[in-house]
């Protein structure tokens, strides 16, 4: 079928790939497995306004709970150390109404879809994928496209159909855990909440986002395959015995519980075949050391739908011409995504008792710059402390031109 994308996924990959295609031209069809998207919410639901921004796509309105100025993050020690903007630069959503809106938008915008429609395997011709095979109504039915977009998250079919990457390995993936709260009695309310150390979260961290009107999206992420304890069972831990959670959580009542997995490994190498692409969480564009996606899989989402639609306007629907799209969204992320994968090794190797001394020197304008991938100006107040391991982590992290 001439200049038909097909999109497999309806999160905020998919429907702003599907946009980023209806403008540039094309016929799309959005196939996701769910029959309500945006069911079930598996996520903290922070976005900053700035990926929406790139991506031309506005934030639904009706999705916002809360606007934020920043954050304020608690090293395993408990120093706390505070970021803010003086404009709102990102919000805390409503994932349902979020995710919903934007396929509403896509399908308002042209795009057709098909709900309930879980996809099985990929169509090829002469090596080329031209179509998608899904289970709807419980039939088989082929579906032909020049392109197939695969938006389809962490445990993408078209990651694994097209060969571009197998299922992610324990380590490769963070496992998460969530309540959403009333009843929080929050000490700011402006601003997103992380706490690290071994003890309260191994490898990750746990997240306290206000959503406004005494409630919280409260979370954890742990390194994937940490056998000792489950994410819940560490949350759980959290909210009755760290000082943080007694002081603004202790007449807090779950009102929801979420479950979910997020890759932090970094971004697939290759994102392209013949006939088919991967976006968003299924392409691993995540922050390895945030965990935060959304933004970056609508800009990538916005790319890969447009230089779809041109290949398939043209005809040409190879890797080589697919490129376009792994070589635009590798030149805004590409380095970021290096650099945070390197420094969130660095961030395993140190103990928390450094981190402790690491927080007493750095402000939150350096955090946000770290976590960017750009260099800090932390070196000489580190080696003023004298401390041999905080100097050890300044000269890997001059290693890797971050400070
Ligand atoms: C607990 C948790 C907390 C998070 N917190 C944040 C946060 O605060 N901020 C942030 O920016 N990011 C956060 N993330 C990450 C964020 O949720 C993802 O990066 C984002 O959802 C990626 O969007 P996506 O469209 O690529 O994938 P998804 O949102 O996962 O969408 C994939 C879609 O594909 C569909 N699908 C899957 N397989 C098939 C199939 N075979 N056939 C048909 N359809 C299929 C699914 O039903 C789904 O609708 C969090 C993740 C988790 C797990």
């Amino acid at each position: 079928m001439t200049n038909h994308i097909i999109v497999v996924g309806a999160g905020p990959a998919g429907s702003s790939a599907a946009m980023g295609a209806l403008r540039a031209g094309a016929k799309v069809t959005i196939v996701d497995r769910k029959t309500n998207v945006g069911i079930p919410v598996q996520c903290g639901e922070a976005i900053g306004k700035t990926g929406p921004g790139v991506a031309e796509i506005e934030i639904p309105e009706e999705s916002i709970r809360a606007p934020v100025r920043g954050f304020r993050i608690y090293s395993p020690g408990q120093v706390s150390v505070d970021y803010a903007t003086k404009e709102p630069s990102g919000f805390i959503i409503d994932r349902r109404v979020f995710d919903k809106e934007l396929f509403a938008r896509a399908t308002e915008a042209g795009a057709d879809s098909l709900l309930g429609a879980r996809v099985l395997d990929v169509t090829r011709s002469n090596g080329t994928i031209d179509g998608a095979v899904v289970r709807y109504n419980g039939q088989r039915q082929t579906l032909k496209a020049q392109i197939v977009i695969g938006a389809d998250g962490v445990n993408s079919q078209i990651a694994r159909l097209t060969g571009l990457r197998k299922a992610y390995k324990p380590d490769d993936i963070d496992s998460c855990f969530a309540y959403e709260m009333a009843n929080c009695n929050l000490e700011v309310t402006d601003l997103m909440e992380f706490l690290l150390g071994s003890e309260v979260s191994p490898r990750g961290y746990i997240w306290i986002f206000p959503k406004g009107n005494g409630r919280a999206n409260v979370g954890i992420g742990i390194g994937g395959g940490i056998e000792t304890k489950t994410a819940k069972e560490y949350l759980d831990h959290f909210l009755k015995n760290h000082d943080v959670a007694k002081r603004q959580l202790n007449d807090a009542k779950v009102i929801e519980t979420r479950v979910g997995a997020l890759p932090v490994c970094g971004p697939n190498k290759v994102n392209v075949v013949n006939g088919a692409l991967l976006v968003g969480d299924a392409a691993g564009q995540i922050h390895p050391i945030t965990g935060g996606g959304m933004g970056y899989a609508m800009v990538c989402g916005s790319i890969a739908g447009r230089v779809a639609a041109e290949s398939a306007q043209k005809e040409t629907v190879t890797a080589t011409n697919l490129q376009q799209y792994e070589k635009e969204w590798r030149k805004l992320y590409g380095a970021e995504f290096d650099q945070s994968l390197r420094l969130r090794e660095l961030i395993l190797q140190t103990e928390d008792a450094t981190l402790d001394k690491l927080a007493n020197i750095v402000t939150g304008e350096s955090i946000v710059q770290l976590t960017a991938g750009k260099k800090v100006k932390i070196f000489m107040k580190a080696m003023s402390t004298g401390d041999r391991k905080l100097i050890t982590l300044m000269q890997e992290l001059r290693k890797l031109r971050m400070v």
